[in-house]
């Protein structure tokens, strides 16, 4: 009943275009969603965003992201076997017990929250995976101490790409950044470094919440 509604999911996400490669198809198949969802928070195997955190004002603050967009920017990303990867804006783990996965256990994923409660929770459900680090600060400044990466993804909306980002990605790595406006709504962009400068390889609509300064 619990592998039907995951693999219908999956099945949703390869005919809309956003699983393309066995990589990210079998790490959808393996990490669970329910898994990194709060009891009665939302439907984990819907095509949707799940809210985690909401401002006094009803904004959202965190969400675990539509799994369409989740498979698009893991595609964009392409992360490879023993790569080094950066995530900002870990939020519920899920995607970085995805990226976990693609890299394996050769790799790395360090990931930042700059909501400690979060953090904390992310922690704890990713304890099992010994390559994925965990750290509460703010991706706006990257995370000099593991650099550099391989990849770096960005899952919160950014108003432009910040220079830390392009100086902690080695020479023909991949970074995949929304850029959006305050709104949260903008274009996810890919870039490969190349002579030490981000070139844009692809761009897709999508909608973020916003990077934020400082927790709430
Ligand atoms: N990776 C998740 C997260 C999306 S929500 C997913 O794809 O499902 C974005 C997360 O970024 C939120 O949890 C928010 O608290 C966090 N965030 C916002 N600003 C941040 C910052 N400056 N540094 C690190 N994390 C940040």
């Amino acid at each position: 009943m619990r592998r039907s509604a995951q693999e219908a999911l999956i099945e949703r996400l390869r005919s809309n275009g956003a699983i393309r490669t066995d990589g990210v198809l079998s790490a959808m198949a393996d990490v669970d969603r329910r898994d990194f969802l709060p009891d009665g928070a939302g439907d984990p195997y819907r095509d949707a965003p799940v809210v985690l955190q909401l401002a006094t004002d009803g904004r959202p603050l965190s969400t675990a992201s539509q799994p369409t967009m989740v498979a698009l920017m893991l595609e964009q990303l392409a992360p490879r076997p023993r790569d080094r990867i950066l995530e900002i804006g870990t939020a519920s783990g899920y995607n970085a017990a995805l990226l976990a996965h693609l890299v394996g256990e050769g790799g790395t994923v360090h990931t930042l929250e700059i909501e400690p409660e979060l953090a904390g929770r992310a922690t704890d459900r990713l304890r099992h995976l010994q390559h994925v680090h965990v750290i509460c600060g703010d991706g706006r400044a990257g995370h000099p101490d593991g650099a550099p990466f391989d990849r770096i993804i960005v899952t919160a909306g950014a108003p432009r790409v910040l220079q830390p980002w392009s100086d902690q990605l080695v020479e023909g790595g991949r970074l995949v950044v929304p850029v959006t406006g305050p709104d949260g709504h903008g274009v996810c962009i890919t870039f490969e470094k190349l002579d030490g400068e981000l070139c844009e390889r692809s761009r897709t609509p999508c909608g973020f919440v916003p990077l934020r300064t400082a927790p709430d």
